[in-house]
């Protein structure tokens, strides 16, 4: 029999009433590995119930508590990190180390959210006029919500609900449908970590349950990490419902490859970057851009990238993962078969890739192509597959032209010992995460993650001081105490007196 999927609602572990049922399979083979039950309106509108109800007692509960919660669950995370990893590789079927690494990066933002008293500090001037102080609090807004995508099961729920609650909010995670288990376990540990019942509820399904958190009105902030399309929507449908919306998006990130950068660091570089994770990382580099006679150590980069093997999530050797469902690999094998018949050509071809007893699975293997130009659909759409795409250019303002005109702005790199090509780079590229001899720019989170462009709609950031201010809001006071405890005599006129 396989597993059930619970959804967390009110502190109570439940099926659910819900007819629509969705399996979740194991990405090597596609066999079912669990099921869960789609939330009923009703099943949401109690998750919303909840949180709400649990923010009234947890707004109230001391700053330096708060951190106190998210200290232990930070422990707990770090004691559960190889399970955690088990139960991801299972359901998304990244290698072991890999999904080390997406729960580690979510702990990162806990240890972060550990130190919410000083991010929420808030300012004071004294003597704005004559005996008269103004200071301003950041309090929390109530109830908010977190969509998650599939491609970082542990990572992108830790980005949004632990500074949510650290903050003083309720919240409700819709996650993945692909993969639920690895939010389903966070929610269980958050609870062992203290954290009140109610105040971080999980409700599992697609459409139709995003579609009512989006017009709740107890609802008041969306975070959202997924494609563009329903980035887009979620952003149009947030807002015009009146919530505050974060929608992180899809991506084309680029790195330039300069002919004074030391070769054999970019090869190492560019080959994780690029097919790690089966290149289904929003910041993976999809294009290689290789600036004047770089263009020759194109047949070594292919050469490096062929090298690597796909295989099992417990197979030390293995390089990468299956993609997570036969539409994934279907649409990417469609989009290199696109790559060829444009004209683009195809060094290292992975199409007929597959694992011996798992032919089943969604494999592909890596892929190369060069001679890639910014008409072809391998450049303009986001394959989110192990798939590199190298183009060439003359010079480095052609290249930062190039990474310009793009619509996604989400990650780039420059590879360079040159520290004013660098310093020329990072001013003019309009793109929000740039790394310099660093493929994968992910800023660590006392910074926050700032996609720009096509990458991400809204104002506001993930994690770091962006998403204090995101999950809260700050009240003004302006306050007079006269020492008679008396104010002589009338105004007005809008000025302070
Ligand atoms: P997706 O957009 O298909 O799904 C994301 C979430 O939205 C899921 O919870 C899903 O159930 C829900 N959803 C799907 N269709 C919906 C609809 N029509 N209406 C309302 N909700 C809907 O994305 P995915 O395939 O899970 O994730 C991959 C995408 O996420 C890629 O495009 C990748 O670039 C992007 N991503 C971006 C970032 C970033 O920080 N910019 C990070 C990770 C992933």
């Amino acid at each position: 029999m396989t597993q059930q999927v619970h959804h967390l609602i009110g502190g109570e572990y439940v099926a659910g009433q819900g007819s629509s049922v969705i399996t979740v399979t194991n990405p090597a083979n596609n066999g079912p590995i669990a099921q869960l039950n789609c939330a009923t309106e009703a099943e949401i509108n109690q998750a919303v119930a909840a949180a709400k109800a649990a923010q009234q007692q947890w707004k109230e509960v001391a700053v330096s508590e708060r951190a106190r919660v998210m200290l232990r669950y930070q422990h707990l995370l770090k004691e559960h990190h190889n399970e955690l990893a088990t139960i991801l590789a299972k359901e998304t079927g990244k290698t072991f180390e890999d999904a080390k690494g997406d729960v580690w990066r979510g702990i990162e933002v806990v240890e972060q959210a550990a130190n919410i008293a000083s991010m929420m500090m808030g300012e004071t001037v004294e003597n704005v006029a004559r005996g008269i102080d103004t200071y301003s609090y950041i309090q929390p807004l109530g109830v908010c919500v977190g969509i998650t995508p599939f491609n970082f099961p542990a990572m992108i729920p830790l980005w949004m609900f632990p500074m949510a609650i650290a903050c003083g909010n309720g919240f409700v995670l819709k996650p993945s449908e692909q993969d639920p288990m690895t939010p389903m376990r966070l929610a269980e540990l958050f609870e062992e970590a203290g954290a009140p019942k109610g105040l971080l509820n999980v409700v599992h399904g697609t459409k139709d349950a995003v579609d009512q958190l989006l017009t709740h009105s107890d609802i008041k902030a969306i975070s959202f990490v997924g494609s563009v399309p329903v980035g887009q929507y979620i952003y149009k449908t947030g807002t015009d419902n009146m919530k505050r919306v974060q929608a992180f998006a899809g991506a084309k990130n680029h790195m330039v490859i300069m002919p004074d950068a030391d070769k054999q660091t970019v090869i190492n570089q560019l080959v994780g970057a690029s097919v790690g994770a089966a290149g289904q990382r929003c910041m993976a580099i999809s294009v290689a851009v290789f600036v004047g006679n770089t263009k020759e150590w194109i047949p070594e980069v292919a050469q490096a990238i062929a090298e690597v093997r796909p295989g099992l999530w417990d197979d030390p050797d293995a390089g990468y993962g299956p993609l997570i469902n036969p539409a994934a690999k279907a649409r990417v094998l469609e989009l290199i078969e696109s790559g060829k018949a444009e004209g683009a050509n195809c060094l290292v071809d992975g199409s007929d890739f597959t694992v011996p007893g798992f032919e089943e699975g969604n494999w592909v293997g890596p892929t190369v192509f060069s001679g890639v130009t910014p008409e072809m659909r391998i450049y303009k759409e986001e394959i989110f597959g192990p798939v590199l795409s190298c183009t060439e250019v003359e010079t480095l303002a052609d290249a930062i032209a190039l990474v310009n005109a793009n619509p996604f702005g989400n990650g780039t790199s420059i590879f360079t010992n040159s520290g004013a090509a660098a310093r020329k780079y990072q001013h003019e590229i309009e793109v929000g995460q740039v790394g310099i001899n660093i493929p994968i720019p992910v800023p660590l989170p006392f910074f926050s993650f700032t996609g720009w462009k096509n990458s991400f709609y809204g104002d506001l950031h993930a994690y770091g001081k962006q998403a204090v201010r995101f999950y809260t809001e700050t009240k003004t006071v302006t306050a007079r105490w006269p020492e008679s405890g008396i104010v002589e005599g009338q105004n007005l006129t809008i000025a302070l007196k």
